[in-house]
């Protein structure tokens, strides 16, 4: 930021504010650059949610690796996940190639400015993906409390969780994928009869409608997107919609799907 011109901050803070604002981003349908704001020198256009400043590539770490790993934690490679801690080791280049070849990029695991504007592009001021928002995330309450987690956890992993839709959802024709919930307090969680250890608590879990795509096409996507709990068709509670979910372990059902 110290370095960039007067109108690169002035559009920086007119988006800040704007997101700010509370009213969700989710009208622009991708971020927009910054009008003239791109010089030579820059690595990439500023962006309202975050921008990135330099090229990452395997052994580098920090908050913008962190940030990057939110980003392509959709690209794990089937039936793993990435760790989202800021270290950016052969797991991270493997995402990172995986986002670049999804997108037509070129795919060599380094993310530069091709790969930060595409990400720029995919992103609302709020941070999250253009086609899923925290609204949609969390039916339960307003702020993300109650749950097993600190608010602010919960709605952390719920971003990582969107990031994870929005690749399976780009891998999938970039069809709309119909969220019904995410996040549940404990109290919520209660009430609908989730299990006593439910992902939903954690703000891991989204609960899929069955949209164009189908519940058990929804299921198969979601083994190559990051989620390490899957459950579907023929799993009990779940034949009227696709459960997915991050967070530590694996378990997938979906009997009638043949998961
Ligand atoms: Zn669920």
């Amino acid at each position: 930021m110290r370095s960039r011109p007067i109108g690169f901050l002035l559009t920086a803070l007119a988006g800040a504010a704007l997101a700010f604002g509370g009213t969700t981003a989710s009208a622009s349908p991708s971020a927009a650059p910054a009008p003239g704001a791109a010089s030579a020198g820059d690595v990439g256009t500023a962006d309202a949610c975050y921008t990135w400043s330099g090229t990452l590539r395997e052994g580098s770490s920090g908050e913008a690796v962190r940030q990057l790993q939110i980003r392509v934690a959709g690209y794990p490679g089937t039936g793993n996940q990435i760790a989202i801690d800021g270290a950016f080791g052969p797991a991270t280049k493997a995402a990172v190639t995986r986002f670049q070849a999804a997108y037509g990029l070129a795919a060599d695991g380094i993310a530069g400015p091709a790969t930060f504007n595409k990400i720029y592009q995919l992103q609302d001021n709020d941070c999250t993906p253009v086609n899923f928002t925290y609204a949609e995330l969390n039916r339960c309450n307003s702020d993300w409390s109650g749950g097993k987690v600190s608010a602010a956890t919960a709605r952390a992993n719920a971003l990582v969780t969107m990031w994870k839709l929005q690749a399976m959802r780009h891998a999938m024709g970039d069809r709309p994928i119909t969220v019904n919930g995410g996040f549940r307090s404990v109290s919520c969680n209660s009430a609908v009869g989730g299990a006593a250890n439910s992902r939903h608590m954690y703000g891991h879990a989204a609960d899929l409608g069955a949209g164009s795509q189908g519940f058990c096409a929804l299921a198969r996507a979601a083994r190559n997107h990051g989620f390490t709990e899957i459950l579907g068709p023929g799993y009990p509670g779940h034949n009227d919609h696709t459960h997915v979910a991050g967070g530590s372990g694996r378990f997938w059902s979906a009997p009638s799907c043949g998961i």
